[in-house]
Formats: structure tokens, sequence, C-alpha cells
């Protein structure tokens, strides 16, 4: 902890204060003490648990709607299934096997995976074989045939950038030091680019966020996906457009402060969904909840016929995992399912236009 502390310090001490995304970056990827560098962060012994380690049947739905979607786009002879940041593989070991019954769709599918953490590599290989190919970034994907993509609680993990609103320009909000600990500052104000949309639905004072990685990575998963066909869908917590402060980090399931201990919290932010459908040469669907999304495809049907083979402990943490992936004031309305597809296709089952 010390290290990743130090080491920042001194970056500060001999640049001046750092950007958040900077922070962002080191905290969660510095290849020596960086959070998904250095550990498997989730489950129950971890920090923190995400869908598909909560229940086997979200990633069913999911390989049964990208399934149905590849089917509804002519089942073509060989395609790339891909997901981005799979932390323990355990979704795409739920889709593998979720489409195991699903003729022709298991020869055709090439898996590869994005994963820039070494640590988490090895935990999927360890699950899902020598089979796949991974990548460390986006850009090395195949472009030459169809595509079909989960990511989930990918981009929360992107680093962002804060900005106040001062009259027509954004002050960024900065790490600087004092007293030997990291601390919040503010830049001077100076004009935005990115954000001159964003003049227009803001106030003085109003914080906004912008991930510089978001835009460009849907913009390489979308060209693929209007040009030679597929579909992706993009889960994560967040909204259609985002204002004000969602840093968040997490450690052992509780929130902790993002400054305190760098490299040993999840650091994540909201995602911005309208960001990512304005980026993307393909068509893209409404943003649905991802309970309505579960519904839709079946998840309640299955969870009976599941539940029909249970018992005691088995029967109440299954339910419980239920209402937890689906209900409004669990994980159903935060988070957020975009889908991606070619402008004449359909949108995968579960999403709208
Ligand atoms: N999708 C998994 C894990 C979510 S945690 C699940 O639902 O359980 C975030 C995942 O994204 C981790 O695997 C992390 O290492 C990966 N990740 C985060 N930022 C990344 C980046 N810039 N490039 C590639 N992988 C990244």
């Amino acid at each position: 902890m010390a290290d990743l502390k130090t080491h920042l310090l001194g970056h500060i001490a001999q640049h001046g204060p750092m950007r958040l995304s900077d922070y962002m970056a080191e905290c969660l990827f510095h290849p020596a003490y960086g959070y998904y560098s250095t550990r498997d962060p989730l489950g129950t012994a971890g920090d923190f648990t995400t869908a598909p380690e909560i229940s086997q049947m979200f990633g069913e739905m999911i390989g049964l709607s990208l399934a149905q979607s590849w089917m509804d786009q002519g089942q073509p002879g060989a395609f790339v299934l891909a997901e981005l940041g799979p932390g323990r593989g355990t979704l795409m070991a739920d889709i593998l096997r979720a489409t195991r019954a699903v003729p022709g769709f298991a020869d055709a599918a090439r898996v590869h995976l994005v994963e820039a953490s070494p640590t988490l590599q090895q935990k999927q290989r360890a699950l899902l074989g020598d089979a796949p190919v991974w990548h460390d970034r986006i850009d090395t994907l195949p472009n030459d045939l169809p595509v079909f993509a989960v990511a989930n609680e990918f981009f929360d993990a992107l680093p962002i950038r804060q900005f106040v609103r001062s009259g027509e320009m954004w002050c960024e909000r900065l790490i600087g030091a004092r007293d030997g600990g990291l601390v919040w500052g503010l830049g001077a104000p100076a004009p935005q680019p990115a954000l001159a949309a964003r003049l227009g639905d803001t106030r003085e004072g109003d914080l906004v966020e912008h991930c510089p990685l978001a835009a460009p990575i849907v913009k390489a998963l979308g060209a693929r996906i209007a040009e030679n066909s597929g579909a992706a869908l993009l889960i994560d917590y967040g909204d259609w457009r985002s204002l004000g402060d969602t840093l968040q980090a997490l450690s052992r399931h509780e929130t902790a402060d993002p400054l305190t201990a760098p490299g040993q919290a999840d650091l994540t932010a909201h995602v911005d969904f309208e960001v990512l459908a304005t980026a993307t040469p393909s068509a893209h669907s409404r943003l649905t909840p991802q309970g309505v999304f579960l519904e839709r495809l079946g998840i309640t049907q299955r969870a009976q016929a599941l539940a029909a083979r249970m018992q005691g402990d088995t029967l109440t943490t299954h339910i419980a995992a239920h209402r937890r992936l689906t209900h409004p004031q669990e994980m159903g309305n935060l988070f957020k399912v975009l889908a991606l597809f070619p402008k004449h296709a359909a949108p995968p089952p579960g999403c709208e236009t």
C-alpha cells in the first residue's frame, strides 16, 4: 500500500497535481501495485460481487440473447465471441455452457477475451482453457469476422476525469499532496472541447465526468459490428447522461475513500451511456434496465426450473440471487443494458429500439 502511495507522492512532487484519470489508471493497472494487476477482487471473499458471480442464470440469459441474434443474422459459419473485461471468466463459461445446445454455435465461435490484468488472464485460462485468444486492448480483436460481444462492469472501471463548471470553462479536479497524504484540488479554468455539449445542460459549479477511453472503445467495437455484422451487449451501472460525482471506491464490500489507500480498493464511476450510444457507428438499442432485460429473456421461468431441483440453503440463496439480479431496488434498475447491432438487423432479444 505504502508503495503505490509513495510512488504517486513522488510523481506529484516532480510533476505537480495529477489528473484523476492518471490516478485511476495507476491505482487499477500499475504493473506492480495496481488493484487489478495484482489480485482477483471478485466474489464474497473479495471486494465486490458482479452479476455473473451471483448466479449462472445471468450468463445463460446473455448466451441465449447472443445466440438468438447469431441465428437472426443467418448463423455466420465463423464469428468472434468476444468479452471485454472477463474477470474470473465465469460469464464466458456460462455463455458457452448455455449455448452448447444451439446447433452450430460452438463450432462457429472463436472466443476472444480483452483483459488487461495478467492475474485475471491466468484465472480465465484456468477456467476456460487455452482455446481463447487473449488481448490486452480492443484494437487487436479480429476485424474480418462478425463479432458477438458482451461487456459486464467493464466500462465502469475505465479511468475518468472530473470537471467543475466555471463560467463557459471548466476546472479539472486534480490530485495533489499535503502533509504526506493525497488531497483533492482544482485546476485553473480552461475550455474543454470534449465537454462542449455539456455547456447546454449544466450550471455554474456543476460537476461532470468524462471517460476518455469509452468512446474510442465503443467505436472500435461498433465499427466491427456495423461492417461485419454481430451484436454487443454493454451492461453496467449508470444512466443516459451523467451529472455529479459518481467516483466510488469499494473495499471488502464497503465504500472507502478513493484517495486513502491507492491500489487497495476498486475504483469505478457510473457509465454515461449517451456517450457510448453516440460513439458507435452501428445501430443501438434503447437503454434497458437490467431487470427488464433479464425478465424479457425468461429469467423467472429459468429460476423456477432450477428451483424445482433445490432445497434448503441452496434454494434460499437461489431465490435471493434472482431477486438481486432483477429487483428494481437491487441491481434491476441501477444496471442498464445497451445493445449494439447492424443497422438492418433486429436488436438482440431483451433489448428494443
Ligand atoms: N466482467 C466481469 C469482471 C468485471 S471487473 C464480471 O462481471 O464479473 C472489470 C474487468 O475489466 C476486470 O477483468 C478488469 O481487469 C478488466 N479491465 C478493466 N479495465 C480494463 C482495460 N482498460 N482493458 C482491459 N481490461 C480491463
